[in-house]
C-alpha cells in the first residue's frame, strides 16, 4: 500500500518535530484544546481502529460551536501506546486521517511517548507545539480533558482546564457557556 502524504494538520508535538505554522500572526484567536480519548471518542484504552472508535455525543456541534465563535480547534493527544507497542506510528495516523475527514478541527498534535518527553500530559510541549503552528491567544482559550494531567497540562499553558466525563452529558451542551455564544 502506498503511503499518503502527511496531512499538515497532524503533526508530533515532541522536540524537533515539524513546526512550520498552518497560517500567519494576523489569523490569531483563542484556541479549543481539546483531549482526544474520552472528549471525542470514548474511552477504550489505546484506540487504534476504526471499529473501536465510538464518537462522544455532541463532539461534531461541539467543534461548529468553537469554530462559529472563532477559536481555533486544536487536539492533544498522548499517544503512549506507540512506544508501548500496542500500535505503530502509523497506524495512529491513518486513524487521525480519518478522524479529520470527519471532524474539522484545524490541528491534531500527538506525543508518542511513555516516559521523558516534555510533549507528554502533563507536560505542556504539545500546547507550546500548538501554539507555534497555530496563531493561538492564550486568552480566551481552554482546553476540555478527561483526567488530571489533561487539566494540569492546561494550567501549565496558562488557560483553564475543565474535567469532561462520561457523567457530563453530551459534549456540545458542556461547552456552552463555557465559549461565546455568536
Ligand atoms: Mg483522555
Ligand atoms: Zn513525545
Amino acid at each position: 500500500m502506498t503511503p499518503s502524504p502527511p496531512d499538515p494538520r497532524i503533526r508530533r508535538g515532541c522536540p524537533g518535530a515539524d513546526r512550520t505554522p498552518l497560517a500567519g500572526p494576523e489569523s490569531i484567536r483563542p484556541a479549543l484544546f481539546l483531549d482526544r480519548d474520552g472528549v471525542i471518542n470514548l474511552d477504550r484504552h489505546y484506540v487504534h481502529r476504526v471499529e473501536d472508535f465510538e464518537w462522544v455525543p455532541g463532539v461534531h456541534r461541539a467543534v461548529e460551536m468553537a469554530k462559529a465563535a472563532g477559536m481555533w480547534v486544536v487536539v492533544v493527544t498522548n499517544q503512549s501506546g506507540i512506544e508501548r507497542g500496542f500500535y505503530t506510528e502509523p497506524e495512529y495516523l491513518a486513524l487521525t486521517r480519518w478522524l479529520v475527514a470527519r471532524l474539522p478541527v484545524d490541528l491534531v498534535v500527538h506525543c508518542p511517548h511513555l516516559t521523558g518527553c516534555p510533549a507528554r500530559k502533563p507536560g505542556v510541549g504539545m500546547l507550546e507545539a500548538a501554539a507555534e503552528i497555530l496563531p493561538i491567544r492564550r486568552e480566551g482559550s481552554l482546553l476540555i480533558g478527561d483526567k488530571a494531567t489533561d487539566l494540569q497540562a492546561a494550567a501549565a499553558f496558562g488557560i483553564p482546564g475543565h474535567l469532561f466525563g462520561p457523567d457530563s452529558g453530551p459534549l456540545d451542551d458542556f461547552l456552552q457557556g463555557l465559549i461565546p455564544q455568536p
